[in-house]
């Protein structure tokens, strides 16, 4: 039978003493998985990769919910493996984050695009249903001088060709998610340590009101930003030093970035023949601005990206909002002054679990 073993922090072990004991672990127990993409790290004990049916009936735990875990627990559900997907934050779904509400339309306040070329995704976006269409990108872009004033360049949008997903990037997180078996993701607990203990692996974590937690896998996957692997679980043995160094040297892709989405109830900056892409010299508040608006251009809204400028970052967020404001009427006039919405996304700050910058 393919179960779950969770137990709490006093029971840790128990029922499992009777396993027998196997070759004392080494740092060469843990092997990267060949075909381990960037940001999943597949560590398991000797034998291989993947254990669909694990002799010792424990699951496959992965590591983190984001679209790299989701996509694994997918992958290795649909083989008929036992998995768990331990997630600190509350909801799943990581860096990919779509608010949607009655506020107007759904807009990412984590990724945003995929590509053509990117062969994985579409399939993904495929498989599960998500439509995906094109940036807009007609029309001219503006450029913000700050005192200087603006200046409108008939220049496309780099964006020209990326693809954005209906209903929000988080789309694909959230079907992969619905997909799995019932209970499969366990929201709220923060994985610590990994240890080797005979052929099973320990996870050990903390739980929403820090009770600690165990779980006992037969594979487990980390599918965190490597550079948050190395920083936050230890491992038992220590993972070997070259891999160490890798983690803590991979920055995390976008971990500094904060985000501004404003909705609208027109993209009105469409009808003055601008794309709604702009850039800034001095990056106040905002460095970069593109059009967010949905697929059927029913609503309007736009996104800019935020200086990494720390007296920006530091600003009350009702001043940063107020200069944003100014920004975007300097750059497409009075209506973009009252947005119908407008929310902030700081990543290092806005996370249950903090990614470093840089
Ligand atoms: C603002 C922004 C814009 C971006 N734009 C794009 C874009 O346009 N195109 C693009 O391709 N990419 C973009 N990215 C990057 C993209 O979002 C990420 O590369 C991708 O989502 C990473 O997915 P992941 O599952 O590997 O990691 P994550 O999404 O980071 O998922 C990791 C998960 O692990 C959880 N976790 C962390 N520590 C623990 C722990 N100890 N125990 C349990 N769970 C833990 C986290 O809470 C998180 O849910 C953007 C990122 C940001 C922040």
């Amino acid at each position: 039978m393919c179960c779950l073993h969770e137990t709490d922090h006093a029971a840790s072990g128990r029922g499992r003493q009777s396993l027998p004991a196997g070759p004392a672990p080494t740092s060469s127990t843990w092997k990267r998985c060949p075909g381990s993409s960037e940001g999943v790290v597949i560590f398991s004990v000797p034998e291989g990769c993947v254990h669909p049916q694990s002799p010792t009936g424990a699951a496959d735990v992965i590591v983190g919910a984001g679209l790299s875990g989701l996509t694994a627990a997918y992958i290795l559900a649909r083989s008929g493996a036992c998995v768990v997907v331990l997630e600190a934050r509350g909801h799943a779904g990581g860096r990919t984050l779509t608010r949607s509400d009655d506020q107007g339309p759904s807009v990412d306040l984590g990724a945003t695009w995929s590509w053509p070329h990117q062969t994985r995704i579409r399939h993904l976006a495929q498989t599960l249903g998500v439509a995906r269409f094109e940036q807009y990108v007609e029309g001219d872009a503006m450029l913000d001088l700050g005192p200087q004033g603006t200046e409108r360049h008939a220049v496309r949008s780099p964006m020209a060709g990326a693809l954005r997903s209906e209903h929000g990037a988080e789309a694909l997180s959230t079907r992969l998610a619905v997909a799995l078996p019932a209970g499969s993701v366990k929201l709220g607990v923060q994985v610590t340590a990994v240890q080797v203990q005979g052929d099973t692996v320990l996870v050990t974590a903390t739980g929403r009101a820090g009770e600690a937690k165990t779980f006992h896998a037969s594979v487990v996957i980390v599918a965190l930003p490597p550079r948050l692997t190395g920083q936050t679980i230890t491992f038992t043995p220590e993972l070997p030093s070259a891999l160490t160094q890798v983690l803590s040297a991979t920055p995390t892709w976008m971990g500094h970035a904060m985000k501004a989405v404003m909705r609208y109830d027109c993209a009105f900056w469409r009808a003055q023949g601008l794309s709604g892409f702009a850039v800034s010299y001095t990056g106040r508040p905002l460095q970069e601005i593109h059009d967010a608006s949905p697929a059927d251009a029913e609503a309007g809204a736009l996104f800019g990206f935020f200086t990494t400028h720390t007296g920006v970052r530091r600003a009350p967020a009702q001043e940063r909002q107020h200069q944003a404001m100014k920004q975007l009427g300097r750059l497409f006039g009075p209506a973009a002054l009252h947005p119908r919405s407008y929310e902030e996304m700081r990543w290092k700050a806005g996370a249950a679990v903090q990614y470093r910058t840089g």
